[in-house]
């Protein structure tokens, strides 16, 4: 089993992340942001703490978030801005199936993460 149902905190918010589902950190693996090393060594971030990140998850179940400048992708490039709602959607959307396919972590990542 993964080490995030032993219920590692958030270092934002403090409460325990409960869900693999709502961890920052398995979405940034899927996505080739962290390798697996770092998978459970890195502190440990609900999604939605880290709206950073969390504003490029552009789909009809994830409730979007806003990000005050200078973070905001308002301020970003529109063509990179689209790259990275591509990408982070995707591991999220991910994220929220890999538990249900039963596949090992190391198969976690996206296939195009690390092009
Ligand atoms: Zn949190």
């Amino acid at each position: 089993m993964a080490k995030c149902d032993e219920g590692y905190l958030c270092e934002v918010c403090g409460r325990a992340v409960d869900r693999m589902e709502e961890s920052d950190l398995y979405l940034r693996y899927i996505i080739g942001e962290i390798g697996p090393h770092q998978l459970h060594a890195a502190p440990e971030r609900h999604i939605l703490c880290n709206p950073v990140l969390a504003q490029f998850i552009v789909c009809d179940e994830f409730a979007s978030v806003e990000v005050e400048e200078p973070f905001s992708k308002a301020e970003l490039d529109p063509d990179d801005v689209r790259k990275r709602e591509d990408l982070v959607t995707r591991g999220w959307q991910r994220l929220q199936s890999v538990r249900r396919l039963g596949i090992p972590i190391a198969e976690y990542p996206l296939a195009s993460a690390n092009s």
